[in-house]
């Protein structure tokens, strides 16, 4: 793109800075209160509740082929850990004060695919398995779905293909639970995406098509061959809605957690949520629901790496999808591989304007750092990627934070907040990945 697109931006000094590869906090400027913000967004809570009452038609069908639910009764969902000895460590290392708890919110222990993915990835493949079964006759609504495991099931799904292009985990998600109900699934990976991924998706029974190409190339080739075959189905991780349903579901299944943990969230109790952003799909689906159910009482900011801002960019700027982190020079490069996303989903851009808070941007040293200092503090090991979400509680003290929490008069309801970095993947690195990562330092 030509560079004339500065003269259309706003943030002019603050995108300067993030050309530059700086580290920035981006404080939105369109947040509106959160009823006249739903106004204009045509997704509602009762779409919310469709997408749970799938996921618990289909409880019984995952609980059968995936036994680790069975604690569960086959739900997919994570643990809510405080982590006051990470909170300590945090604000000494980082010279910050966190006032109120923290709380980690692990959805790198997910059940089946170890990441946020198996939200929001296996939600779309079970939406598109019950579309086709109702479509054709095989099963209603009423049914026990653990039909969804026979061989007849299996067989007939065979017919059909699903592809995604993916960095890895929305892959993971994708590929295990198609190949599991029996579809033909091929996974675009982009040249980032680790080779245990590819190696276990293969092992799982899902094709591989390997690109040297970036994640938007995957997802471009993957949806031309999608779309040429009609028998194919492809999972738009840009354009999505059952996906960001599927996300959002997240916030109506952690009022239990908060109930169970003695967690209040009201106009005297804040609470604040940290999730690590892609191409915006599983931030901007949680953010959703979160909004949804707490409204003004829960600030949800954003966590990218220096050189692929991407829903920075494109939010800051107001250019939303138009623009990617190319055309301000950045390589969109990162360790922080499920981060890897030059252009953000124009759609959730749209979605999330006046619901997000703001956005902070960090160099990928800090994540290796981060992740170390959670084994030392708390014995829990996520991936680097997820360890951006910390640098949320550490940007308190940052002005852009303070000038954000007096604008909103929540100076003296500080020590009552409850604040979550969402740990976004993790649990299936294996041994020998961890440990590489564990002596890794950029820095
Ligand atoms: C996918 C992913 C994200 C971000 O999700 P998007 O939908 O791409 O924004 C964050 N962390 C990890 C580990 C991921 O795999």
């Amino acid at each position: 793109m030509d560079k004339s697109f500065w003269n259309r931006v706003k943030n002019k000094a603050l995108l300067e800075d993030v050309s530059k590869g700086r580290e920035v906090n981006w404080i939105n400027e369109n947040l509106k209160d959160t009823e006249t913000a739903m106004q204009a967004i045509n997704i509602t809570m009762a779409d919310i509740d469709d997408a749970e009452a799938r996921l618990i038609r289909f409880a019984p069908f995952i609980q059968k082929v995936f036994p680790e639910t069975a604690s569960q009764n086959g739900l997919i969902e994570s643990p809510l850990t405080e982590i006051p000895k990470m909170q300590k460590q945090l604000e000494e290392v980082y010279h910050t004060a966190i006032p109120g708890h923290l709380f980690l919110k692990q959805d790198s222990h997910l059940a089946i695919s170890g990441s946020v993915k198996a939200r929001g990835g296996i939600y779309e493949v079970l939406k598109h398995a019950e579309d086709l079964a109702l479509e054709h006759g095989k099963i209603k609504l009423t049914d026990d779905y653990t039909v969804f495991a026979s061989p007849k099931f299996k067989e007939f799904f065979g017919q059909f293909k699903i592809q995604v292009g993916s960095t890895g985990n929305l892959g993971l998600s994708i590929g295990i639970m198609s190949a599991a109900l029996g579809f033909h699934v091929i996974v675009h990976m982009s040249a980032d995406a680790k080779q245990w991924k590819k190696d276990l998706l293969r092992q799982r029974g899902a094709e591989v098509i390997e690109y040297a190409d970036d994640y938007s190339k995957a997802v471009e080739v993957g949806r031309k061959n999608s779309d040429a075959d009609p028998m194919s189905y492809f999972v738009d991780d840009e354009n999505s809605v059952t996906l960001f349903l599927g996300y959002a579901v997240a916030a109506k299944r952690i009022q239990k957690q908060f109930a169970e943990n003695g967690i209040v969230v009201d106009a005297d109790h804040p609470l604040f949520v940290y999730i690590p952003c892609g191409v915006g799909g599983a931030p901007g689906g949680v953010t959703f629901g979160f909004k949804q159910f707490f409204g003004d009482n829960v600030h949800v900011f954003f966590l990218e790496p220096t050189q692929a801002p991407c829903m920075l960019v494109g939010m800051a700027s107001g250019l939303q999808n138009e623009i990617c982190v190319q055309d301000f020079g950045l390589s969109g490069q990162t360790h922080a591989d499920g981060l890897a996303v030059g252009r953000a989903s124009g759609f959730v851009g749209a979605t999330i304007n006046h619901i997000l808070s703001g956005i902070f941007s960090l160099e990928d040293y800090h994540i290796y750092d981060l992740m170390r200092m959670l084994v030392d503090t708390e014995d829990i090991f996520i991936e680097p990627s997820a360890c951006a979400s910390f640098w949320g509680p550490i940007q308190l003290k940052s002005p852009e934070m303070q000038k954000y929490i007096k604008d909103n008069a929540l100076t003296d309801k500080m020590q009552n907040a409850v604040h979550i970095p969402w740990a976004t993947g993790g649990s299936l690195v294996p041994e020998e990945i961890r440990k590489e990562y564990m002596q890794t330092y950029l820095k």
